[in-house]
């Protein structure tokens, strides 16, 4: 986010927000839009089950809003800061290109962003191109659209936690084009994402060191989660709060140790980030949102049947309305008893998460946390802050040399959530002892 953007856009909208939290004043448009595209992938991952709930009923997917219902909901929404795009898995809607073009007509977002699973190189490729001739004819130039693979392991190791045979081989190709078509067009920016999970856990490292030796200009990692969205309430995927906190500290050792070399926007994210390492874990810690959450205000997320949710750990469970009842009017929808009802159950904080594409908004609203960015920034990162890691050298590895080994099942802590939006409990539980 650009420093102009935070101070005339996002920074005055707090005041705004808090009051809508409130109940006081109707609300204003959301900073991000994430919207699930379609109900269909490929995968089976271990750690998400739309792709298992989808292949075991394909027809889910004819659900999915049109391009025509997506037009009228965007042009009743109109603009916003971010455009999230999410799934399913996004590419496998034939018409994403034309979905992006009308976001970028009616919502003129300041950033797009959309995962991607990377089992089809051929369409990812020819759909981003696509999507880079509209941005180039409705957007300005400084509008960037990051995509991003997703690699859970190397080699046989990812195959098996996405749950589908092959995928890292169609990653590595999806890669490639992808960094064609970024030399062609800076607009584009490629980043990896892995999930951690505790089916992952001890192999960061090596992933880590692929994706550097790989050139990708961006990773970042998100903790793995039960969420509505996923289908997955109560898989002992998540890790315990102990060692989410060691990851936390890990990850900001690593900014820390970096930040010299980077430019003053990207230590102004950085900063931001390592606040947030700090909220979530807070937040694991008291059980409780620390802060105001600012999910159904800030952020919404509209599931691919038109359903409006506050956010993807909550989904349907607090869903603030559907826009097919609503005649796709989203602002009408977004003042609805239904919305206000579920607002007021976030307000009341009957739910907390630590929830990133959510809390890294919550920290921009909030002017306690954004002091600590501040204090980070100038203060922090001059000083050194954490101790940084020591630079391991690169080393990349043979995916073909990398077999999985599930040596039986081994009880380990992980976190369990009895109710989606409650902070889950720590249990042990059996899981594969893959070594
Ligand atoms: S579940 Fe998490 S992200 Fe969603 S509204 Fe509650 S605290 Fe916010």
């Amino acid at each position: 986010m650009k420093l102009r953007d935070y101070l005339f856009d996002v920074g005055p909208r707090s005041l705004y927000y808090a009051a809508t939290r409130r109940g006081w004043v109707q609300p204003i448009n959301p900073l991000t839009l994430t919207f699930s595209v379609t109900a269909a992938c490929q995968s089976r991952c271990k750690t998400c089950n739309i792709g298992s709930v989808y292949l075991a009923n394909p027809k889910l997917a004819q659900n999915n809003l049109s391009l025509e219902e997506i037009e009228k909901v965007f042009r009743s929404l109109g603009e916003i800061y971010f455009f999230n795009i999410s799934g399913g898995e996004p590419f496998m809607r034939p018409d994403l290109a034309e979905i992006v073009r009308l976001a970028c007509t009616h919502l003129k977002p300041k950033l797009i962003h959309s995962p991607t699973n990377a089992i089809s190189p051929k369409f990812i490729g020819k759909t981003t191109r696509k999507i880079l001739a509209y941005m180039d004819d409705l957007l300005p130039p400084s509008v960037p659209i990051s995509i991003k693979p997703s690699i859970d392991g190397v080699g046989k190791m990812h195959d098996y936690v996405r749950g589908y045979e092959g995928n890292f081989k169609l990653l590595e190709r999806t890669i490639d084009t992808l960094l064609e078509i970024r030399a062609e067009n800076p607009r584009l920016h490629v980043d990896l994402g892995t999930v951690i999970s505790n089916l992952n856990l001890r192999h960061l490292d090596e992933i880590e060191d692929w994706v550097h030796a790989r050139g990708i200009e961006s990773y970042r990692h998100e903790i793995a989660e039960q969420r509505a969205e996923f289908h997955n309430l109560g898989d002992p995927i998540t890790p315990t709060a102990e060692i989410y906190e060691q990851l936390t500290e890990r990850f900001k050792n690593k900014i820390f140790g970096n930040i010299h070399k980077k430019a003053f926007l990207t230590r102004t994210t950085e900063a931001v980030r390592v606040v947030y390492y700090d909220v979530a874990v807070e937040i694991l810690k008291k059980k409780k949102q620390v802060t105001p959450c600012y999910g159904g205000i800030s952020n919404i997320h509209m599931n691919y049947d038109g359903e409006i949710w506050p956010c993807c750990v909550l989904g349907g469970d607090q869903s603030l309305g559907h826009v097919r009842d609503w005649d796709y009017d989203i602002q009408a929808l977004l003042r609805s008893k239904q919305a206000k009802d579920a607002k007021r159950y976030i307000a009341d904080g009957k739910c907390a998460c630590p929830l990133a594409n959510q809390w890294l908004n919550n920290v921009l609203l909030t002017p306690r946390h954004m002091l600590k960015v501040l204090y980070t920034l100038l203060y922090r990162f001059r000083k050194g802050g954490a101790p940084a890691e020591e630079e391991r050298p690169l080393r990349v590895v043979d995916p073909d040399a990398v077999e999985v080994n599930i040596a039986g099942t081994e009880r380990r802590k992980a976190l369990v959530m009895d109710k989606l939006g409650t902070i889950p409990r720590e249990e042990e539980v059996e899981l594969p002892r893959i070594e």
